[in-house]
């Protein structure tokens, strides 16, 4: 049988792509390692469009030139096993796309040494998990711009759709595609983690119930946060648990796990010179999540603060919702501003309003606020921070109060907010405020002769330092 498109790995990801491209129309073959795999998914979800096959050479021979794969495997070495196998079947001009969430460099490293064979490598980022995969996810393609004609037709028809318009767009060459979905998972982690300090805030300072707070999310989800991410957390306050007759969030551990991808971004803003803190804050709270035992250990060690309580909870509630918008667009800014570096760094001519517009639906990321971030770069392409943005301005001060005043909430009640606060010190450090280097300069020329800077005329200056004693 003849297909236009085939797809090797059939877990979640690549049999819900698989699916989507089927009811598009698109004739699917698919292969897995495991034949087991590939035979459930046929007996499952029967589709006339999605041809098993059972043997690699006879995917490779089912499609006419330019062969087109999409490798949806394992991250790391089993993305470079699969394209071992799969590249002395092909021919020149063939593509393959890798979907999975592949470190960038080891995409640049691939793209590279395929270029040489003449085979087109594409690193593709896919976001929206499981259900966005089958129904339309966003797509982050990266690599040769002409050879993205041919496949541009399958990714635009099966991803989802923003005011009727593909959330999937060329990126830039080489490794552009994943490392955009790369800092999309870390903005993702510091979106996730701002919406669980407001809990915290709206919980133990407020004295919210869930009931309470499930309300309150409704309604930030019909004004500036509405996004996907604030409505299933409305959902989720509301959700019974099966095992016992108490509510589902007061039943779960408070732990949660990492796969990577925040911490990638994390690590290659340090490469870079690039401050995306609130990432690498939401990073660190999962870290201090996982020690369950030391944590619960330490509660009688430490003496609790005073709990003060806001005058007025409605108020209260206010407030955390100006500064959780607030301290949204502080983590964006950084997260754009590290797209920013990469792109002058790798040469990528990354599109950043068009990056947002794809963020506007599939992905876990979507909110009406994109299309803001969109409008500021089409404004102004050379804008070098979000925050810089007149619309985006006027609303950090607008929300900058209410961002202090919960901070300032917390830190009197012991709560930690790490990433909130990462988005005071950023505005803070960003706005002009001192910042503390002249004594570090000082500090480091004292002790190591590093040279320092003056104010009032250039060069670098060595003092003799006489560190007097009283
Ligand atoms: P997994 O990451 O769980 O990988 C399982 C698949 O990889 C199976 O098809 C498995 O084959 C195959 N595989 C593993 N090792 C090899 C190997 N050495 N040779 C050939 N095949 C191998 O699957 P997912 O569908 O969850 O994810 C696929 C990719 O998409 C990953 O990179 C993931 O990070 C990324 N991703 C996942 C999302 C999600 O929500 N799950 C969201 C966005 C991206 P076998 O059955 O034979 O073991």
């Amino acid at each position: 049988q003849k297909t236009d498109f085939g797809i090797i790995g059939l877990a979640v990801m690549g049999r819900s792509l698989a699916l989507n491209m089927a009811d598009h129309g698109f004739k699917v073959g698919g292969y897995n390692r495991s034949r087991m795999v590939t035979e459930d998914l046929v007996k499952e979800h029967p589709h006339e469009n999605f041809i098993p096959f059972y043997e690699l050479e006879e995917l490779v021979r089912s499609q006419e030139r330019p062969r087109k794969f999409l490798i949806m495997v394992k991250a790391g070495k089993p993305v470079d096993l699969v394209i071992d196998q799969l590249v002395p079947l092909l021919d020149e001009g063939d593509m393959i796309l890798d979907g999975g969430n592949s470190f960038f460099e080891d995409t640049i490293r691939r793209e590279k040494s395929l270029k040489e064979k003449g085979i087109n490598y594409f690193g593709t980022g896919v976001s929206g998990g499981e259900k966005g995969a089958r129904f339309g996810p966003s797509i982050m393609p990266g690599g040769d711009m002409e050879a993205y004609g041919h496949v541009a037709p399958v990714l635009e028809a099966i991803a989802a759709k923003a005011q009727g318009e593909p959330c999937c767009a060329y990126m830039g060459p080489d490794g552009a595609g994943h490392y955009v979905k790369m800092v999309h998972n870390g903005i993702e982690y510091a979106d996730m983690q701002l919406i669980a300090e407001a809990y915290l805030l709206l919980k133990y300072v407020g004295g919210c119930s869930n009931r309470e707070m499930a309300d309150i999310f409704d309604e930030w989800n019909r004004m500036e946060l509405k996004s996907y991410l604030i409505g299933i957390t409305a959902g989720i306050f509301r959700e019974k648990d099966d095992l016992s007759d108490q509510e589902l969030l007061d039943m779960i551990l408070d732990s949660a796990g990492q796969k990577g991808t925040g911490r990638w971004t994390s690590l290659e803003s340090l490469k870079q010179g690039v401050n995306v803190s609130m990432i690498t804050a939401a990073c660190n709270a999962r870290i201090m999540s996982n020690r369950v035992d030391p944590r619960k250990a330490a509660q009688s060690l430490f003496v609790s603060p005073e709990k003060k309580q806001p005058a007025d909870k409605k108020a209260f509630g206010e407030q955390v919702r100006n500064g959780l918008y607030t301290a949204k667009i502080i983590a964006y800014a950084q997260g754009f501003e590290l797209l920013a570096h990469a792109s002058g760094e790798y040469g990528w001519n990354l599109d950043y309003g068009r990056i947002a517009a794809i963020f506007r639906a599939g992905c876990i990321i979507q909110a009406d606020f994109l299309d803001d971030i969109t409008h500021a770069f089409e404004k102004n392409p050379g804008l070098t921070n979000l925050m810089l943005d007149p619309f985006f301005l006027e609303k950090i001060n607008a929300g900058q109060e209410s961002l202090r005043h919960i901070l300032a909430m917390a830190i009197i009640n012991g709560i930690p907010v790490p990433a909130m606060s990462q988005a005071a010190a950023y505005l803070d450090a960003s706005r002009g405020m001192p910042v503390g280097a002249n004594l570090i300069q000082a500090q480091r020329d004292c002790f190591g002769a590093h040279t320092y800077e003056r104010i009032d005329r250039e060069g670098n200056f060595h003092h003799e330092w006489r560190l007097t004693d009283a």
